[in-house]
């Protein structure tokens, strides 16, 4: 019997953690076997999201009821990521894991590594792209779902043979290129096996201890969003039990988890959302491309608490109103935060600036939190496309869509 492909990937994690601890040195050399992998998702993403949307968009059809699905997307988008910060900001005041924490003599990385992502101003402004060519050769993702969006809109408005023909066009694009994500996803236990390899080789366990507290907090933040509030959420909306749904998605999760990348885990997501969870393609084209990159609620979670942390660490009081700042720039910061590695941590600049918080010790900090944000990272990339996996489900079925899965009570078929 051959072993499903979520039990090759778990394997293959446990191999690579292992390998990774008994052969550090060798690390090296299995790690490009990971990032061929991860070339190979991210070669399809462009084309996959363009595509998609494009597809997803047209397909919708009239105004009314493409605004309703965007309503309902964006609806769920923000309260999900609403929530999570409610999560992290609970849980960052009561465990107040910044306070009495001295670390900073153990900085090892330099604050100036980390990119400069720009205002607030400047994230939404950069939604329009001047050149969605050079937009789609940057992967600047926003900007091709902004472009995707407005020009599938168009095609609903061309006389009938021109319609056809760009829609017939686009949805052979895409399916063409989830044929290709198919091909690629068999190669996932090997990838996943280089990536955990380079991961655990990578960690900063010695500053491990010294933020523990911190990391805890978010890790607990983390887990109760993914265990308690989406299943919750997951079981108003459907009636159905979250577990079949968490096993649909076990194959996802694991590549979330092993890629730290919410977009190169796209491909993956889309065709588990359509396959084991049964949602249409005219759902899950609109969806899941824009929720990779803007439905981030284990970032926004992260943002959050992070922030929280830092005042802590440093001393600064934030009253109440400076704690609101945080929250809502920190949804802005988890939607402008590209679906890649570390792009949350990056983010967190931002949120600083908001409430003022610009001191070379609060970027000394970040520092520190750089060095250990491997394994938070890949915790909260599981939590942002379990949501957009969820999101996905539950507005198909508000749309009045059949899903696949057994209905409670009922035994399980295989
Ligand atoms: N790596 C995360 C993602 O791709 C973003 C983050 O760094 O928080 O979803």
């Amino acid at each position: 019997m051959k072993l499903k492909l979520h039990w090759q990937i778990f394997i293959a994690m446990a191999l690579g953690g292992l390998f990774a601890t008994l052969f550090k040195d060798q690390v090296p050399m299995v790690a490009p076997l990971g990032d061929i992998f991860m070339r190979l998702l991210k070669m399809v993403i462009v084309p996959l999201i363009l595509s998609s949307i494009i597809t997803g968009v047209a397909g919708i059809g009239d105004s009314r009821s493409l605004g309703r699905l965007g309503g309902k997307t964006f609806l769920y988008y923000i309260t999900t990521s609403f929530l999570a910060i409610a999560v992290g900001l609970t849980l960052t005041n009561v465990i107040q894991p910044g306070v009495g924490l001295e670390v900073a003599q153990e900085v090892t990385i330099s604050p100036d590594d980390l990119e400069n992502p720009g205002s607030v101003a400047d994230i939404l402004m950069r939604i329009i792209p001047i050149n969605p060519v050079a937009a789609a050769a940057e992967g600047d993702i926003l900007g091709i779902i902004f472009f995707a969006i407005i020009f599938g809109f168009a095609i609903t408005r061309l006389p009938e043979k021109h319609s056809k023909t760009l829609q017939a066009f686009f949805q052979a694009v895409f399916e063409a290129m989830m044929t290709l994500t198919q091909a690629i996803i068999r190669l996932a236990p090997i990838g996943v096996f280089g990536l955990i390899s380079q991961a655990v080789a990578s960690m900063g366990f010695g500053l491990f201890q010294a933020v523990g507290k911190y990391m805890l907090t978010i890790l607990l933040g983390l887990s109760i969003h993914f265990l308690i509030v989406l299943p919750i959420i997951f079981y108003l909306f459907t009636r159905r039990n979250p577990l079949d749904h968490y096993r649909a998605m076990a194959a996802v999760m694991a590549m979330a988890f092993s890629g730290s990348s919410s977009s190169a885990t796209l491909p993956l997501t889309i065709d588990a959302v359509e396959k084991k969870a049964g949602v249409s393609n005219k759902v899950s084209s609109f969806v899941l491309p824009m929720g990779a990159t803007i439905n981030m609620d284990g970032t926004a979670l992260y943002e959050c608490a992070g922030v929280l942390f830092i005042a802590q660490a440093l001393g600064i009081p934030l009253g109440f109103g400076q704690q609101l700042v945080v929250v809502f720039t920190a949804l802005l910061a988890s939607i402008g935060a590209a679906g890649i590695p570390s792009a949350g941590l990056v983010m967190i600049f931002i949120v600083l600036e908001a409430v003022g918080i610009t001191t070379p010790a609060a970027y000394a900090l970040v520092g520190i939190m750089l060095a250990v944000d491997r394994p938070l990272d890949m915790f909260r990339t599981v939590v942002n496309v379990t949501s957009d996996s969820i999101g996905a489900v539950v507005i198909a079925h508000s749309e009045g869509e059949k899903l696949n899965y057994p209905l409670v009570g009922t035994s399980r078929s295989a």
